[in-house]
Order: C-alpha cells, then sequence, then structure tokens
C-alpha cells in the first residue's frame, strides 16, 4: 500500500525530469530572492540558465551550518517575512541556533512526506501513535505529529520522559506506534523490565520508528527484543523540513529518500567529489520543494552511502543507508578516527551488557568506556566480571585501533537520557 503511488513509483526517467524542473525552479527562486545565493551566484560567474541537466547541479555552491548562522535569523527567507507559517530551530553545540521557516506548502509537505513514510512502514489508519520526541522548536515531535493524522492515527502528543506515565497512556490507550530516540527505548526497555511488563503480553504495541541520533544494527536488535516490537529506522533534519527525509519501508534494507523533494550527493568530504557507487561519504542535500527557505547543496556532515537497487515494496525512490556517524561527532584519539557508533556496535553485541554507556576522554589523551551490566548479569564473580572487562577491551580495540579503558558499571548507574543522549564526555587537556 501507498499514500501517494504515483510519486513513490515513478520510473526513473519521469523523476529525474521532476527532478530537474524542481531544481530549476528553486534555483530561479533563491537567485532572485535570496543575496546570500546572489553573492555566491555572482561570484562563479553562474546564472539561474546554465542549470540545464542534472549533472549542473555539482556547479551550484555549497551551503554549510555555517552560513545558516551567519545568516540568522532570517537572511535566507525566499519568502516575504509573512508568508511563513511555522518556525523551528535546530540544535547549536555553540551560540545562536539555527532559524528553519516553513510557508503553508511546506508545513503541509512535510506531513506529506511522514504520511508516505509511516504507510510504508506498514502503519494504518486507527493505529494509536504514542510520540515521545520532543515537542517545542524541534522538528522532530511536530512534523511527525501532522503526519501521523494525516494517515489518520490517534495520535497522542506525550512527549519525552516520565515512563510510568508512557507506560499508563500506553496501556489505557492501546499505544501501537511509538516515536523515540534510541537511547530513550533502550531505557524504557529497562524500565519495563524492571516494573515486570511484559510488552509482547501486556502492551499492545507494534511498531517503533526510531532516529533523531545515529544507531547501530545491534542497537536495533536490544530494542526490538526489549520492547516486542519492530523498528523502523528513519533519518530527517530539520534544514529538509525535520523527520521523513528518509524512511525504511517494510523491508527494513535502507531508507526510502524521497527524491521528488531532494537530490541527494554523496560525497568524499576531503575532495568535494562524488564518491563511486555504493561508497560512504558525506550527504549533501538539495531541497526540490521547500519554499520559504530553499537549500542548495546542504552539507548535512552526516556519513553513509545510497543503495541504488530496486526495492521489493516497488518504490523507486533510492535509500541511504544507515547514518554510520555524524562528520560532527566524530573523535580523533591519539591520531585515530573513531566514531561513536563503533563502540556502541562492539558493547550492544556483547552478551551480559546493559543499555546505557558513556564514552569518556580525559588526560592527554585517554578513553575509558563505561557501560552497564545487564540487569542479569550481575552480581557475577569478580573473576568473570575482570575477564569480560579484558574481552571487551580487546574487542574494541580490533574495531577502533585504540585500547580503551573499559569500566563496568551496575545497571541503573550511568546517567539517564530521555531525549538525545550524551554519549561521549571530552574532558581532554590536549
Ligand atoms: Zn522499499
Amino acid at each position: 500500500m501507498f499514500w501517494d503511488e504515483t510519486h513513490e513509483t515513478l520510473p526513473r526517467p519521469d523523476l529525474e525530469r521532476l527532478q530537474l524542473q524542481r531544481l530549476q525552479e528553486t534555483v530561479r527562486r533563491v537567485f532572485a530572492r535570496v543575496p546570500f545565493y546572489q553573492r555566491k551566484f555572482n561570484d562563479l560567474g553562474l546564472t539561474p540558465e546554465a542549470i540545464r541537466s542534472l549533472a549542473d547541479l555539482r556547479r551550484l555552491p555549497f551551503t554549510t551550518n555555517a552560513d545558516l548562522r551567519a545568516n540568522y535569523p532570517a537572511g535566507l527567507l525566499a519568502v516575504p517575512y509573512d508568508q511563513t507559517l511555522r518556525l523551528h530551530t535546530s540544535s547549536g553545540t555553540t551560540g545562536k541556533p539555527k532559524a528553519l521557516f516553513f510557508s503553508r506548502q511546506d508545513v503541509n509537505n512535510a506531513a506529506e512526506l511522514c504520511a508516505r513514510a509511516f504507510i510504508a512502514t506498514g502503519v494504518r489508519a486507527g493505529d494509536v501513535f504514542q510520540n515521545m520526541m520532543t515537542y517545542g522548536m524541534f522538528t522532530g515531535a511536530l512534523v511527525t505529529h501532522y503526519g501521523a493524522e494525516k494517515v489518520g492515527c490517534l495520535v497522542i502528543p506525550a512527549g519525552p520522559g516520565n515512563s510510568e506515565r508512557q507506560v499508563m497512556l500506553m496501556r489505557d490507550f492501546g499505544s501501537t506506534v511509538i516515536h523515540l530516540t534510541p537511547s530513550y527505548a533502550l531505557y524504557l526497555a529497562t524500565f519495563l523490565e524492571k516494573h515486570g511488563v511484559e510488552p509482547r503480553r501486556d502492551l499492545q504495541l507494534r511498531k517503533a520508528f526510531v532516529g533523531a541520533e545515529p544507531y547501530t544494527e545491534e542497537t536495533r536488535r536490544k530494542i526490538e527484543e526489549g520492547l516486542g516490537l519492530d523498528v523502523y529506522n528513519s533519518y530527517g533534519l530539520s534544514e529538509m523540513n525535520g523527520p521523513g527525509v528518509a524512511f525504511e519501508c517494510e523491508q527494513k534494507q535502507g531508507m526510502h529518500l524521497w527524491e521528488d523533494h531532494f537530490l541527494v550527493e554523496i560525497l568524499d568530504p576531503e575532495t568535494d567529489e562524488p564518491v563511486p557507487e555504493g561508497q560512504s561519504g558525506e550527504l549533501v542535500l538539495t531541497t526540490l520543494c521547500r519554499e520559504a527557505m530553499p537549500l542548495l547543496r546542504y552539507r548535512t556532515r552526516d556519513v553513509t552511502a545510497l543503495i541504488t537497487a530496486p526495492c521489493a515494496c516497488g518504490r523507486t525512490h533510492r535509500r541511504l543507508h544507515r547514518i554510520t556517524g555524524r562528520a560532527d561527532d566524530m573523535l580523533i584519539l591519539r591520531g585515530v578516527n573513531i566514531y561513536p557508533q563503533q563502540i556502541e556496535r562492539v558493547l550492544m553485541a556483547q552478551p551480559g551488557i546493559g543499555r546505557n554507556y558513556l564514552i569518556e576522554l580525559t588526560g592527554l589523551d585517554e578513553m575509558t568506556v563505561k557501560v552497564e551490566l545487564a540487569e542479569a548479569g550481575f552480581g557475577g564473580q569478580v573473576e568473570q566480571l575482570i575477564a569480560l572487562q579484558k574481552k571487551l577491551a580487546e574487542k574494541l580495540r580490533a574495531e577502533i585501533l585504540c585500547k580503551p579503558t573499559v569500566q563496568l558499571v551496575p545497571p541503573g548507574d550511568l546517567p539517564v537520557s530521555e531525549g538525545k543522549a550524551k554519549r561521549v564526555v571530552d574532558r581532554r587537556q590536549l
């Protein structure tokens, strides 16, 4: 079943024709209305007429995080201020956030793409959607909220946290679909276990949309086991509408990226050249339908690869592999590049290990990985714990090429996160 069968199954040549037409419109719009892009085009000696094919995309300038900040609050608007309908912001680690405006059409499109995605995962009218993302300035909760309403779900805008209340809502209203971060999903599984709630017996959960932070396949399995449901991976970013940019279908083999709304490039971050088909690189996206704030070649800093093989579900839009890292999350330890997900993969695959961990960087260049033991594994012999610690340190060395100190801690010892998890604490004096 499809939400928008015509667009979701467009044959590639038709899809590409539509992409080119929309790209040309977008380029004309930003050139006419956004001084930032006018300057960039002038610097490159470029006019909108120069974009004659999709290959000409590569002649266009990049847009970066820094450009969004420099043009805060409304420098990138392509419509008059009084034609904007909603403001979202994107988290910034430092200074001002990025301001992201939506027109009426943008608000509608964002919900449409979520509706497509939800139907693709098997969600239907009549499902009960408990949304545990943070409501507010972030796009995560609101955009999916309206998407689920479009599909015809009963939407419970629960927001994150207060697990006791979450479970009460699930029981009383028969929630079948939940939307949350992977770290909170892991915590919730532990919470259910502790309170003797057996999800398959006591709850009606069928599906979870898990996103907003990168996570591994091993974590997906842990969440599926712990909550008794199917986990669907999703990808979004506020600069591109928010959630629903790319979403897994029922095949769970990569996330369909809605190519009639976004042009995708995977580039080598060092050379800015496209990587060979199927290889990993930085995801760069161009909006094709955004009205209030179109962005050309936005550098997401997210690392992924494209799957070009056709999907059994019949959708013709290419798929993204799970995000293997945010370029911004990359750590450099003793000269080696490390993604926190590499560490997570090792920890979550190890029997006896719980669901929460923390990476601490200290001293000159030292790494300590603190990880909670599984509820059942705690209370083991000291020798067993030491052996487990050693084993993990060795496995981590094989994965990240540096040997960290591993500290096993009792279940529930590490700080709990109900929104985005803080997995890395850097206190190095370099
Ligand atoms: Zn598919």
